[in-house]
């Protein structure tokens, strides 16, 4: 698990990694760090950031009218929150990831 909550990184019993910095690069490096080569690109873009259920994949089509206009043109794979039914797609900060992955 991975948390900025003092009180909540105290737990015991599960593998918890408080994160330290505000900045999303220097998070990921602390993240990266700790876990070394056990994190690849498949354990990325999995779950919602939101309510942290499991995305499933979604076909272009039905994402039209749900993405912005220049999201659906550029972007060809789109999932989907079981739970909470938001829609994601490969942005910055999955470049960013699969940067990190690729130079560890
Ligand atoms: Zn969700």
């Amino acid at each position: 698990m991975l948390t900025r909550d003092s009180k909540l990184s105290k737990f015991t019993g599960i593998r918890m990694i408080r994160i330290a910095d505000n900045e999303v690069k220097k998070q990921l490096e602390q993240v990266f760090k700790e876990l070394g080569p056990s994190l690849t690109e498949k354990d990325t873009f999995t779950r919602c950031v939101e309510c942290n259920e499991m995305l499933s994949d979604i076909q272009k089509d039905s994402v039209k009218d749900k993405v912005p206009p220049y999201v659906f043109k550029h972007e060809t794979r789109f999932k989907k929150c079981n739970s909470c039914g938001k829609i994601f797609w490969n942005g910055t900060h999955l470049d960013l990831v699969k940067n990190f992955l690729e130079k560890k």
